[in-house]
């Protein structure tokens, strides 16, 4: 027999555990599926310190155990385990977890966030959160005057090089190409900024670095010349990998709107997707700002979102 619930949450990042938080206090008993990274993508990160209320900045582990202690306080239900299917043509909706147990939800409520995608060369996940990166706004404030890579040639490549370039002293733009993917405008931004140094068909082939007391730090980024097979050692003190984002939504494909790039797809100023009862918040239909914050306040809309259209549909 399945289990009924008012309201699925399916992940527990910033946008999945704040609307737990609101969802619960609403009286909608919200059972809340963890996934494969409790807590989210803040628990791959050290600092975090523009999360408005901790005046020091807080760590991303501490800061997701302190929003999933506000969620609990309130009685949400908060599940280990994965929901690997999902069927959304019917209602109740269907949903399957990975010890196959079945849930039928009235709403549910998608936090499954986005993935940046990595380079996978030697070094990078030994140095992640010690100088590699894939968050300019996250991390660059800890890069004031010294000199940084940026990896991509898109939009984000070249948004992150322009954010950087004000603070460090030097930013390396890394691409594999001679010409980069990026919009006109933003190409003619990273031109236009004297401490961005563009490294054309330069394919990066590892992150080097050292311990430094108890922790680690990158010293360098060797790169190989796509033409000549040169390769070469640049001096930097943080590389920032900015080639894409993948959000998580293999499993609602078919059964949702998404856009080309995966992202789902919710309505201007408000959480609803294209199905009525099914709310999209955080970082998985949000391919602009991704923020912890905004992931946040995504979530808090979700959740009113679901109370509405629980009580318009009672
Ligand atoms: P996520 O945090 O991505 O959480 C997604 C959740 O969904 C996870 O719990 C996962 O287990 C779960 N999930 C996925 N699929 C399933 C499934 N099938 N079933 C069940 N659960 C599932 N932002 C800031 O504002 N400040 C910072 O300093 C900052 N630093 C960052 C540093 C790093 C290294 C990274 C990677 C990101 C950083 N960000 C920062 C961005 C911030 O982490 C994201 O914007 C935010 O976490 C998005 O929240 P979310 O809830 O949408 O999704
Ligand atoms: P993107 O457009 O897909 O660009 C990814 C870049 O990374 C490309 O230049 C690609 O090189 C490079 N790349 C991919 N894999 C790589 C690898 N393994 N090694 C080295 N380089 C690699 O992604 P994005 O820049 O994140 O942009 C995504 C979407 O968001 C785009 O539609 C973009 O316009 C939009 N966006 C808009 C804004 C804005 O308007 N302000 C800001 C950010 C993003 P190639 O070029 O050789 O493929």
């Amino acid at each position: 027999m399945a289990e009924k619930r008012k309201c699925v949450i399916i992940g527990s990042g910033p946008a999945g555990l704040t609307a737990a938080i609101y969802a619960s206090r609403a009286g909608l008993d919200p059972l809340l599926y963890e996934g494969m990274e409790p807590g989210g993508q803040l628990t791959t990160t050290t600092e975090v310190e523009n999360f408005p209320g901790y005046p020091e900045g807080v760590t991303g582990p501490v800061l997701m155990e302190d929003i999933k202690k506000q969620a609990l306080r309130f009685k949400a239900e908060i599940r280990s385990g994965l929901i690997e299917k999902v069927d959304f043509s019917k209602r109740p909706f269907l949903l399957v977890d990975d010890e196959g147990r079945e849930i039928e939800a009235e709403t549910v409520i998608i936090a499954t966030g986005a993935s940046a995608k990595w380079l996978g060369i030697p070094g990078e996940k030994e140095y992640s959160g010690f100088g590699v990166s894939a968050c300019a706004t996250c991390d660059g404030y800890f890069y004031r005057g010294k000199v940084v890579a940026v990896v991509g040639g898109g939009d984000t490549a070249a948004e992150e090089a322009t954010y950087l370039a004000k603070l460090a002293s030097k930013v390396y733009l890394i691409h594999r190409r001679d010409q980069l993917r990026a919009s006109k405008a933003m190409q003619q931004k990273v031109f236009n900024t004297p401490n961005i140094e563009v490294v054309w068909n330069a394919i990066p082939k590892e992150i080097i670095g050292e311990t430094r007391g108890f922790g680690k730090a990158v010293t360098g980024l060797v790169v190989i010349d796509k033409n000549t097979g040169e390769e070469k050692t640049l001096k930097v003190d943080g590389v920032f990998v900015a080639i894409g984002h993948k959000p998580n939504t293999d499993i609602f494909k078919g059964q949702l709107e998404l856009d080309e790039a995966g992202y789902i797809i919710t309505q201007p100023k408000s959480t609803r997707t294209s199905v009525p009862g099914v709310f999209a918040a955080g970082d998985v239909q949000d391919p602009v700002y991704r923020q912890a914050i905004t992931a946040a306040g995504s979530g808090c809309m979700a959740a009113l979102d679901a109370e509405r259209f629980l009580t318009m549909n009672e």
